[in-house]
């Protein structure tokens, strides 16, 4: 079997060099939309790979002045998967829209980036650059000295992205396990923290911890509140005015944001969990119910989450969300009945719990079965609950002893 891990490093970038970069994106970003607008324009979408290369490739690198013939490429796959997922939607009787590139990202593999101990070499649009790795200054078992730096573990690519101010590369490591039980591998098999984001609760995990919606409430009132009485001024002042306001009071949420995704990796790592599961993110921003502040605040929790879960090599994945609020999570009977606003009680077996923790660990159950039908290399073994775990059929194992807080154990990830 094998055992994949994506590592979050930080480049040291200088100014130059982050102007290629940023000029890099641009033009991979630019490349990819072209590739799906092409693939639009028929009467049908076109997906397929190759299809889209013939069609394409020259195109593409003519009008971006001989881009990296590589990134050109990563730049069509990434088209070519956007497209197929919107296919898959529409297949199943949702909506999609045609896929817009906005985050600021390049994909990268062996052709495009070198990996070194202690530095990577990247294709931009003029040449490659070197950029050092920022590496944690400590002694203590890092991912990096883990999976990066591992013998064991081979790089197979990586995504450049540009977060916060800081250039990222997430780097994907994998090796070759061997499927016996040695301790190494207790830990790869890990288990899934399912995630539920909601109006109430902004998020749930499958480990019964809740964060409420109560500051982002507050945030969006004062906000709200402080734009009104500066737009009653009408004067030029006033609107300068009103986006200072807007800017602060999103910089102080964002701080609540990055706090909350603090928690949540924690949570997930000292559970030991190998993923994090959260609903679609596209499927959450068609919702209703959430208004366009909701839609923002789990845009960036969802972006927090999965750079800060790379640290610890952790997964952020996301899962299709139909009727995880309205399925039992214990027997699987779904029914809209089952749930009255917050309250979930099921009306085939009675499981009674918080509608959105149960929704939690339908999230997480729906990672467990959508990863069953492969060939089972790393993928996690239960649900996390609080204490124990779920199987895929719902059901409950308890821990197997008190020293068992690893979770899981060597005997039971024989595959
Ligand atoms: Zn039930």
């Amino acid at each position: 079997m094998e055992v994949r891990r994506t590592v979050a490093v930080k480049l040291d970038v200088d100014s130059a060099d982050a102007a290629l970069l940023e000029d890099t994106v641009d033009t991979f970003l630019w490349s990819a939309q072209y590739v799906v607008d092409h693939a639009f324009q028929g009467e049908y979408v076109t997906t397929s790979k190759t299809t889209l290369d013939d069609e394409t490739y020259d195109e593409v690198r003519e009008a971006t002045d001989e881009f990296n013939g590589g990134l050109v490429q990563a730049a069509r796959n990434k088209a070519a998967e956007a497209c197929k997922s919107v296919v898959a939607n529409w297949k199943q009787g949702k909506k999609a829209a045609k896929p817009h590139f906005t985050s600021p990202h390049v994909v990268y593999d062996h052709r495009t980036a070198t990996f070194h101990d202690d530095y990577v070499s990247l294709a931009t649009t003029d040449g490659r650059i070197k950029a050092d790795y920022v590496l944690p200054d400590t002694d203590s078992a890092t991912p990096h000295a883990e999976y990066l730096f591992s013998d064991e573990y081979e790089t197979t690519g990586a995504e450049l992205h540009y977060t916060n101010g800081n250039w990222m590369l997430h780097i994907h490591c994998k090796k070759e396990a061997e499927c016996d039980t040695s301790d190494e591998e207790t830990t790869e098999n890990g288990t899934v923290l399912g995630v539920d984001l909601g109006v109430n609760n902004l998020a749930v995990t499958s480990t019964g911890t809740f964060w409420t919606g109560d500051e982002f409430d507050h945030w969006r009132r004062e906000y709200e509140k402080r734009r009104g009485d500066l737009q009653e001024c009408g004067t030029r002042w006033a609107h300068e005015t009103v986006q200072s306001v807007g800017r602060k009071e999103e910089g102080r949420f964002k701080m609540t944001l990055h706090r909350i995704s603090n928690e949540l990796v924690a949570e997930a790592h000292e559970h030991e969990c190998s993923v994090i599961a959260f609903e679609e993110l596209t499927d959450i921003r068609k919702r209703s119910d959430a208004s366009w502040g909701h839609k923002w605040a789990f845009n960036r929790l969802y972006e927090y989450v999965e750079y800060k879960a790379a640290k610890y090599g952790i997964d952020v994945e996301e899962v299709d969300p139909q009727n995880t609020s309205r399925r039992c999570s214990h027997c699987g009977f779904t029914h809209p009945d089952n749930r009255d606003g917050e309250e979930f009680e099921c009306l085939n077996c009675g499981y009674e719990n918080h509608a959105d923790y149960n929704a939690s660990k339908n999230i997480g159950l729906r990672y467990l079965r959508r990863n069953q039908t492969g060939d089972g290399g790393g993928a996690p073994l239960g649900v996390r609950l609080n204490s124990g775990t779920l199987n895929v059929n719902g059901e409950y194992d308890p821990p197997a002893d008190d020293s068992a807080r690893t979770g899981v154990h060597a005997e039971s990830h024989s595959l």
